[in-house]
């Protein structure tokens, strides 16, 4: 076949048409591959951002995680303190700075209640507040605290204006401080309620539920240790006082006595002593019985004490149906013009025994220090010996040494 014969201006266009070709598959190969790194980008964007989301994830964690190491290693701390510690007011201190650090940052308020079992009212102990110069008015607890107190039961409030449990109206008649959120939770050992701790703040949402579990863990251990204080003083109590009249016993009373008697040699004053006995106390107990004589003695300390109140007086029951008073910087002649009134008034006194009207009268023997004696026990066997003379007088009289 011939050669075809194409007009140059036919190759020029045939070549045009070539390269469109060529450029137009190009285009279309290349647009696929950016197509696909587009894609590759969006994938590996969301790949950074998942990963970006759990960091911070995993930052806020490991943030609330080193919180709660430090908060529970403050309960070390809380279990160290009041495990070596019996004295409620320590304990007290203890348990509301560590709530209100570490639960409340120091902000808002953080107040400490015990109940007193006998009014069967709550006593604010301890507070610790943001606002030094607030005032916690509710002394004996409000609207929430008799809450707690009534259901036995932890508090959570998150927004006091929403939480239709409580009647506001009634807290602002309180007058109370402002107050948005609350948890609180009672101090409770083996069914026995103790008290109640509670935080409080003016922003509402400001506590979270895992505040209050910590609330809760701190009560659960101070109730231990308030429990454990209140053992220890009620035993130190026992050691010191007599079970049936509560004046002081024997032993105490002596190391009372010599501390008086050192006391005031140092400022040459004068330190007085009394020693009462009941005349013919066998014949009553013979004669309306033990629990009827029991009755007599308490009823004479209670005349002793109120007699002697704003004398300063150490009073002691001494024996069975024996009572010794100390009555420090009064010499010898105004004991004796005291002893004399203290007879006349017993003897005045009325007991009733069984339906029975009846008296009973005493005899004191009187002694002072420094006249009659150098150091205490000489000062009581002085005493002693002038009681005895009271006795073989005839009774219900005072003698002095
Ligand atoms: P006096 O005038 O000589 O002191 O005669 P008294 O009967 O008081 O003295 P006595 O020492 O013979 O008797 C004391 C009595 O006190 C005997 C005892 O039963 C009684 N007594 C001692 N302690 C108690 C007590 O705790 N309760 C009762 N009810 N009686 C007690
Ligand atoms: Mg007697
Ligand atoms: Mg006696």
């Amino acid at each position: 076949m011939p050669p075809a014969n194409y007009s140059p201006i036919q190759v020029f266009l045939g070549f045009c048409l070539i390269n469109a070709l060529l450029a137009f598959y190009l285009m279309r190969k290349n647009s696929g591959r950016v197509h696909d790194l587009e894609l590759k980008i969006r994938h590996l964007q969301e790949a950074t951002n998942i990963l970006n989301d759990k960091n911070s994830r995993d930052r806020e964690n490991k943030n609330a995680l080193q919180v709660k190491i430090r908060k529970y290693n403050s309960l070390k701390e809380i279990i160290e303190e009041i495990n070596q510690n019996l004295n409620l007011d320590s304990i007290s201190e203890t348990l509301a700075s560590i709530a209100f650090s570490f639960i409340s940052d120091n902000k808002g308020t953080c107040s400490l209640y015990l109940i007193d079992e006998q009014a069967q009212k709550l006593n604010l102990l301890k507070s610790k507040k943001e606002d030094k110069k607030l005032v916690i008015k509710a002394k004996e607890g409000d609207i929430f605290d008799f809450w707690v107190l009534k259901h036995v039961s932890p508090l959570f409030i998150e927004n006091i204006n929403k939480d239709f449990r409580f009647d506001l109206d009634k807290l602002r008649q309180q007058d109370i401080r402002p107050i948005s959120s609350l948890i609180s939770a009672p101090f409770m050992s083996e069914q026995r309620f103790l008290g109640i701790l509670r935080l409080d703040s003016q922003q509402p949402h400001f506590y979270a539920q895992d505040d209050l579990r910590f609330l809760v863990t701190i009560c659960d251990l101070g109730a231990v240790a308030i429990e454990n204080s209140e053992y220890f003083e009620k035993a130190q109590d026992l050691a010191i006082h007599d079970g049936l009249t509560s004046l002081y016993k024997k032993g105490y009373f002596l190391e009372r006595l010599k501390e008086e008697c050192r006391r005031n040699a140092r400022r040459n004053s004068p330190v007085s002593l009394l020693l009462l006995d009941i005349d013919y106390f066998k014949n009553y107990n013979d004669k309306f019985g033990h629990t009827a004589g029991d009755i007599v003695l308490k009823d004479l300390s209670h005349n002793l004490v109120d007699f002697l109140k704003d004398k300063n007086a150490i009073i002691s029951r001494f024996g069975g149906e024996e009572f010794c008073v100390v009555l420090p910087e009064i010499e010898k002649k105004k004991a004796c013009i005291i002893a004399e009134e203290l007879r006349a008034r017993i003897e005045r006194t009325k007991v009733v025994l069984r339906r029975q009207e009846t008296h009973i009268t005493v005899s004191i023997g009187v002694s002072a220090f420094p006249v009659d004696a150098k150091g205490e026990i000489e000062l009581i066997v002085k005493a002693d010996k002038a009681m005895y003379e009271a006795k073989q007088n005839g009774r219900n009289r005072v003698v002095a040494a």
